[in-house]
């Protein structure tokens, strides 16, 4: 990736959106590129600890470019967000692969100080922490959209597990719900399927059970997806050493850039996101019948349907 001195270039159409330093005291922004790479993250106690990953020119990178780069269909690299929402919960090493691939999800700004003990601990599982590319391209069958490849720094970064995976569920949630509300065919079933992965209270029935599902869902998306967009806002900033002013449309942390990414997918374009009924993998596609995420699983659902119409003629 190329920066120019004043840090604003690559322009795809969402550069002018970024992960800005948090404001300060003066409740001003910085136009500076926050967001980075943690290297060799490793769970210590309860937290994801990595070190910090520069770049060399500049010490951040834009989700946003990768965003940009995006291809809406099927069998393409995966933006960072839908990256987010496959992880699973009960791999903690899902975690670790996310933050070395883009970096904590909040709090740019808070580095730990590790103890000496800390400091073993983490060397010697750092060595075995998983490699981005190597790991999602095998869980994901693709390597996703990352950014350039990081030098480490010195400092250490930690970020709470069990938050992690608060906020990995609820964006999860939220974009597999609005994947299922916005399905070609079998709404009800897809909302169902979605549903049963979580603990929700949610059993509605009688003849009004779509409306009541739909509606339940709809205001999960809404609720979640409004309260992690609510201080993005366009500004005008102080530009360093100059006099001028330059308008920054900036998140504060990763995880609202994500959020901002799933309402550009939602506002945007004309394709959907939508969820492989054989797999259950998230992927892009424009077609109205676009219901696998590759010829793999379309293949073996055929094969499947196959087999059962064969079952019942005999
Ligand atoms: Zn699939």
């Amino acid at each position: 990736m190329n920066y120019t001195h004043s840090g604003k270039l690559p322009l795809s159409p969402y550069s002018m959106f970024s992960v800005l330093p948090e404001r300060g005291r003066d409740g001003e922004d910085y136009p500076s590129l926050a967001q980075f790479r943690l290297i060799g993250t490793a769970v210590i106690g309860e937290d994801l600890v990595g070190i910090r990953g520069g770049n060399g020119l500049s010490d951040g990178y834009n989700p946003f470019d990768l965003y940009g780069r995006a291809e809406r269909a099927r069998g393409k690299p995966l933006p960072p967000h839908l990256v987010f929402a496959e992880l699973d919960e009960r791999n903690p090493s899902d975690a670790c692969a996310f933050l070395n691939a883009y970096g904590p999800l909040e709090g740019t700004s808070n580095y730990r100080l590790l103890s000496l003990d800390e400091l073993r601990q983490w060397k010697k599982t750092a060595s075995r922490s998983p490699v981005p590319e190597v790991y999602f391209g095998s869980l994901l069958g693709e390597v996703p959209l990352l950014p350039d490849l990081p030098s480490p720094q010195d400092d250490h970064y930690e970020y709470s597990l069990r938050q992690f995976w608060r906020a990995q569920g609820d964006f999860e949630f939220s974009l597999r719900l609005h994947a299922a509300l916005v399905a070609r065919r079998d709404r009800l079933q897809k909302l169902k399927q979605v549903l049963a992965t979580k603990e929700t209270k949610c059993d509605f029935r009688g003849p009004n059970q779509e409306r009541q599902y739909v509606n339940w869902a709809r205001e999960f998306v809404m609720t979640t997806m409004n309260a992690n967009l609510s201080t993005l806002q366009p500004r005008v900033a102080r530009v360093p050493n100059t006099g001028a002013v330059t308008g920054v449309w900036g998140c504060y942390t990763l995880l609202e850039a994500m959020y901002l990414m799933l309402f550009l997918d939602i506002a945007g374009w004309t394709g959907r996101i939508t969820q492989c009924e054989k797999c259950c993998l998230l992927f892009y596609t424009t077609l109205d019948r676009g219901n696998y995420c590759s010829p793999v699983c379309e293949n073996r659902a055929r094969a499947l349907r196959a087999y059962h119409n064969r079952k019942g003629e005999s």
